[in-house]
């Protein structure tokens, strides 16, 4: 595994993920643990540990895709709104040291904890396989 990082083993695709969309620069894919129904992340494929670590120009076209996606979810979840969280160091949260912004959406006036809850396999496949977006 590429720096012993899992997220770049994904991005290689040497680790499976439920992917939600993927171009030359991104990946998204649902968090296994997720907040809500639909939570999403959203890595660059070259890595870089954190917001401080990535070039300008990565996190802008990463902003981009973070829009793209969030805008394609709250249509096909459909969801109501969204959060979007991006940890930078463990202090902060963040547990893989590659730079992700999660799209945590939300619905009415429901509260979440987040807190990962761990998720199921098989509704996760299912739901990426509704909601994938075209390249
Ligand atoms: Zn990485």
């Amino acid at each position: 595994m590429k720096n012993n990082c899992v997220f770049c083993a994904i991005a290689a695709n040497e680790i499976p993920s439920f992917k939600v969309y993927e171009d030359d620069l991104v990946l998204a894919y649902l968090d296994i643990n997720p907040f809500s129904k639909g939570h999403t992340l959203v890595i660059p494929k070259e890595h870089s540990s954190g917001l401080l670590d990535t070039p300008d120009e990565t996190l802008a076209a990463l902003v981009a895709r973070v829009k793209k996606v969030a805008s394609h979810l709250k249509a096909a979840l459909p969801c109501d709104g969204f959060n979007i969280l991006q940890n930078n160091g463990e202090a902060a949260g963040q547990t893989v040291m590659h730079i992700h912004f999660h799209i945590v959406p939300r619905y009415g006036k429901e509260d979440i904890s987040f807190i990962s809850q761990k998720g199921d396999m098989d509704e996760l496949k299912a739901l990426a396989d509704r909601i994938r977006m075209e390249g």
